[in-house]
């Protein structure tokens, strides 16, 4: 009899044409035709995957970092051998451009598989841990990063490599079995990585999909030892409630509102090509891209003139290839709901549309919204608060750099911000009195990119971080060995306590610890 596993792999169907409560119908949503069906999975379904997955995971455990290493690194190859098809695949779930798939999905992912295939054991390996105790001193102190045994990797729409199951990625390096839920939106690719995984000798069960709606998510976190989730904060909020009632450990990224700050003696040319580019790409919908920009009044209208005129250049259309188109569709249609809102609301208020500002596409079916450029906004207007998650640049003047600052950190989130300063020391200083998780200076979005470096949230951002050594010791159970070798048989201050060790005992600490000052 066939797995369920199996069952999924074979019924991706691009025949059949409607969805229903047992199968979604995943859209190109750049055309709005389906594209294929894949089935929904039932919460008793997602209980077979977790027994399936808590089997074989001892096994994958034992291979050690080099066996495990070794699938991985067949798998970065494979995704090189494979560039064309996975971006094929990609794109025609995402509606995304070329290029954008190619660097922020697919090499993204090909760099991910081979660096925690080189990090994991390293990042993993014991700690050798010093202790200034004096009860304790002499002693051997070892922390070690044992796996948790069962993920569930919760994913979004927006990269389905990278930020779906490219978080499987450590959680399978560290020695775990993974369950991913990718989003109803784009599950095309996880099936496609998950094939290309079983030709590259990962053992079945090891790491499965779980395609299905919000349900099919719900029903993973009773059964995993730990969540890894991206998507909104609403969401979020359920996804770690839900969880608390297993006491199990979540790492959350979530939405942002990321702002960039232009001072006055910035490189207007980069600042304006740059928040072109990252307000953009992708149509907008990543969760570090350019959502507001707060430009100091001397490079004001420089800044506005050069963007307006960037923007405006930039074809907004279906991708057939490289260099063929540089904005694509939106992936989620209600997306483009949102972002009208938005823009509506902006414009209500008293804000100017400098470039495009309506939704659809002439001549095509499918989500489309028109790269947008904003000016005259404030803080009234949604466009400057809520995360809009789409093609649009609102820019918004300000008298100095303070008043910058202000305005950046006034907002729930906290994802990602950048600065822009020709003065680097001024940019840094800038840079640290953002409550962001991530910062770039003189440079945005690419710091996704560093995978030694931790990509997190502050504030409703997110709780966590992935990438750098906190972004695999998550999928890992810390514990912390004592060994005493060298002990007598009895220990003075042990049963029964006695008044002259007692004293003695408190006149060494008073005497250790108590020469301080008190003022
Ligand atoms: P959601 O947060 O609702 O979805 C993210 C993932 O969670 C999807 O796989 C979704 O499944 C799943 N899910 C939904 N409900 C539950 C639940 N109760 N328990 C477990 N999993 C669940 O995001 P949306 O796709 O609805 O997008 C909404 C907003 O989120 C966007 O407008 C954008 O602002 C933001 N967003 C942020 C992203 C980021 O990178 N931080 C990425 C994408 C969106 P399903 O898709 O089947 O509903």
């Amino acid at each position: 009899m066939a797995t369920k596993e199996q069952a999924i792999e074979s019924s991706v169907d691009s025949t059949a044409p409607n969805a229903d409560a047992t199968r979604i119908a995943v859209e190109n949503p750049a055309t709005g035709e389906v594209i294929a069906h894949v089935p929904v999975l039932s919460p008793d379904d997602v209980a077979a995957l977790a027994r399936r997955g808590r089997a074989v995971q001892p096994a994958w455990k034992a291979l050690g970092f080099e066996g495990r290493s070794r699938v991985l690194l067949r798998m970065q190859k494979w995704m090189t051998d494979h560039a064309e098809r996975v971006i094929e695949v990609v794109m025609s779930e995402t509606g995304k451009a070329y290029e954008d798939a190619q660097l922020a999905d697919w090499a993204y992912g090909v760099a991910a598989f081979g660096f925690w295939a080189k990090n994991a054991e390293p990042y993993l390996a014991d700690e050798k841990v010093s202790t200034a105790s004096p009860f304790v001193k002499g002693r051997k102190l070892v922390l070690r990063h044992t796996p948790l045994g069962l993920i569930g990797v919760i994913g979004p729409w927006n990269y389905p490599v990278t930020n779906s199951f490219g978080d499987a990625i450590p959680a399978l390096a560290a020695g775990n079995a993974v369950i991913l839920k990718p989003s109803e939106i784009t599950p095309l690719t996880s099936l496609l990585l998950l094939e290309g995984l079983h030709e590259c000798g990962m053992p079945e069960g090891v790491m499965q999909v779980a395609t299905g709606y919000g349900d099919t998510g719900a029903a993973l976190i009773d059964h995993v030892d730990m969540v890894m989730f991206t998507g909104s904060t609403a969401t979020g909020k359920r996804v770690m409630a839900q969880a608390a009632e297993t006491l199990t450990p979540v790492s959350l990224e979530l939405g942002g509102k990321d702002p960039m700050l232009v001072l006055a003696d910035a490189d207007v040319d980069r600042a304006a090509n740059l928040a072109v580019q990252y307000s953009m790409f992708n149509a907008g919908q990543s969760c570090i891209s350019v959502e507001r920009v707060y430009v100091e009044e001397p490079v004001y209208d420089a800044f506005v003139a050069k963007v307006t005129e960037k923007a405006r250049a930039l074809r907004n259309d279906a991708s057939t290839g490289p260099g063929t188109a540089d904005v694509g569709a939106m992936t989620f249609s209600n997306q483009v709901e949102i972002v009208e809102r938005h823009v509506e609301d902006a414009k209500a208020k008293g804000a100017k549309v400098l470039v495009g500002g309506h939704r659809g596409h002439a001549g095509r079916s499918g989500s489309w919204f028109e790269p947008t450029v904003l000016v005259d906004v404030d803080h009234t207007m949604a466009c400057m608060t809520e995360e809009t998650f789409g093609p649009t640049l609102p820019i918004m003047k300000v008298a100095d750099a303070e008043e910058a600052v202000r305005l950046a950190n006034d907002s729930p989130y906290g994802l990602g911000a950048s600065v822009f300063s020709k003065d680097l020391d001024k940019g840094e200083a800038v840079a640290r009195r953002l409550e962001a998780g991530a910062v770039c200076v003189n440079d945005a979005l690419v710091n996704y990119l560093a995978l030694e470096l931790p990509m997190g949230g502050a504030k409703a951002s997110g709780v966590g971080y992935r990438h750098g050594k906190g972004g695999i010791t998550k999928f890992c159970q810390h514990q912390s060995i004592l060994v005493t070798r060298f002990a007598l048989k009895d220990e003075p201050q042990m049963y029964p306590y006695k008044k002259g060790v007692t004293k003695g005992l408190q006149k060494a600490i008073r005497f250790l610890y108590g020469r301080g000052k008190r003022s």
